[in-house]
């Protein structure tokens, strides 16, 4: 189990490398977060042996359970699920960063509630590039008032733009839609905000993600296998 995943870890850096140099970017141009949802701490515990820091969860339930479990480790947490308002309390006092901020009420109160002695907690506003209804997000013509407003927040510091596009094999597709983040980005640097970070690519399209300016990665079936929502 572990030598498979130390293995599978391995192929993704491989492919994250190569991604950027096919890109004619800087090694490690993209970042990797190692998205554990739905899998042991001991899954966690094999990839952090392998060096991986960064690790990305959904459920807030799961995210507690695994801060705890693996308390000793200096792991980078990121949120990147859904978050309803009356769960923000333990993300704003566990995470490291947010990338699913899509409404101000919820930036809000993660911004009150980050415990003082903890630096702001970075964020990144999910913009629904799709234009799916099923998706979570903010729509893109609200992702720069939203963006604003959050990089107001004073224990909140605005890192960047995160986005999962429709589920496509359409290269093409994808490509656009990754390019509609990365174009926002763009916008609102120029308006005056400092953002360095895009939050896309996924398992099945990190290379289209990275060809488009993907600054981070969140990778979870390539490195942790399958997942079974079951239990
Ligand atoms: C589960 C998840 C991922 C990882 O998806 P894989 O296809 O397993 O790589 C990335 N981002 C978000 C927001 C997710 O929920």
């Amino acid at each position: 189990m572990t030598d498979s995943l130390s293995s599978r870890l391995q192929q993704v850096r491989l492919r994250l490398d190569a991604a950027c140099a096919a890109a004619g970017r800087a090694p490690g141009a993209a970042a990797l977060l190692a998205v554990s949802k739905t899998f042991p701490a001991d899954a966690l515990r094999a990839a952090y042996a392998c060096g991986q820091r960064a690790f990305g969860e959904n459920y807030v339930q799961e995210l507690q359970q695994k801060c705890e479990a693996l308390a000793g480790l200096e792991i980078e947490w990121h949120f990147i699920g859904p978050l309803q308002s009356n769960k923000t309390r333990i993300v704003a006092e566990r995470a490291h960063w947010v990338h699913s901020i899509d409404r101000l009420k919820i930036a809000e109160r993660l911004s009150a509630q980050r415990p003082d002695g903890l630096p702001a907690l970075n964020v990144c506003v999910q913009v629904n590039v799709s234009g799916e209804d099923s998706k979570s997000g903010c729509a893109p013509e609200e992702a720069a008032a939203l963006a604003r407003a959050v990089a107001a927040l004073p224990r909140l510091r605005l890192r960047g733009l995160m986005c999962i596009p429709e589920p496509t094999e359409d290269t093409a597709r994808l490509a656009a839609q990754f390019a509609r983040l990365r174009g926002l980005q763009r916008q609102l640097n120029a308006e005056g905000l400092a953002l360095d970070t895009l939050s896309m690519g996924m398992s099945a399209d990190l290379e289209t993600a990275v060809a488009e300016g993907a600054t981070l990665v969140r990778v979870g079936s390539a490195i942790f296998g399958q997942r079974d929502y079951q239990h």
